[in-house]
């Protein structure tokens, strides 16, 4: 279920949005496919779900970035989404098993340069990470040198597109017999497997797959950019 599609991401507040759509998404194995997910629906709608700086402090907090929302500019915001975008396309160049741009990694390879939070000892059984920077710029510097170390391995072979079919979730197959298919059990494998069972039961005639129905998938692809 490759849909290999590459568009501008959207930051206009869609009226159509479902409530939860927004809502920031963990889960995807690897903090930098984690900020791969804060777009939804990469190949049709392509929404930000990083809209405010607030939305950057509360995805650090929940990617356990930092102990606390940090303050984040409108520019970290930005940079953000920049390191995202360099590291998206560099997973699906890893999907296609086609080189990657280079203009992709010297983005991730800057970020991975920076200072990240360094390691000190506030007492006895207490260690703590303090940024020698901005808590932000440590933290995007984390997120860079967790891609560089996961594409840069043999792991990132085992990055894939979540099976379902309105979805466009990215996660690293972490699994012993390599064979996960959803970017979240929860959400996107157990409707898939109920819509599934309910296609099953009515019929392929009467009912087509409801979550095709629901949300129809493009049938074309588009050469990545
Ligand atoms: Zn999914």
């Amino acid at each position: 279920m490759a849909r290999a599609l590459v568009q501008p991401v959207s930051q206009l507040v869609d009226p159509d949005h479902e409530p939860g759509e927004l809502a920031l998404r963990y889960g995807a194995g690897r903090p930098c496919l984690d900020l791969v997910l804060t777009v939804g629906e990469r190949w049709r709608r392509s929404f930000e779900r990083l809209r405010t700086p607030e939305d950057l402090a509360a995805w650090l907090v929940g990617a356990k970035l930092a102990p606390e929302p940090p303050a984040v500019t409108r520019r970290d915001l930005e940079a953000a989404r920049e390191l995202r975008e360099a590291i998206f396309r560099i997973a699906r160049a890893a999907m296609d098993r086609r080189p990657a741009n280079p203009a992709n990694l010297s983005q991730v390879n800057a970020w991975a340069a920076r200072p990240d939070a360094v390691p000190q000892l506030a007492g006895i059984g207490r260690a703590t990470r303090v940024p020698p920077r901005g808590p932000v710029t440590a933290a995007l510097a984390t997120v860079a040198r967790d891609a560089v170390d996961l594409f840069g391995s043999p792991l990132s072979a085992r990055v894939h597109e979540c099976a379902a079919p309105d979805c466009s979730g990215i996660f690293l197959d972490a699994s012993r017999a390599g064979g996960r298919r959803w970017c979240s059990m929860a959400r996107c494998g157990n409707r898939t497997k109920v819509a599934a069972h309910r296609s099953r039961r009515s019929g392929p005639s009467s009912h087509p797959d409801p979550m095709r129905t629901a949300t129809p998938v493009p049938t074309t692809r588009r050469n990545p950019t």
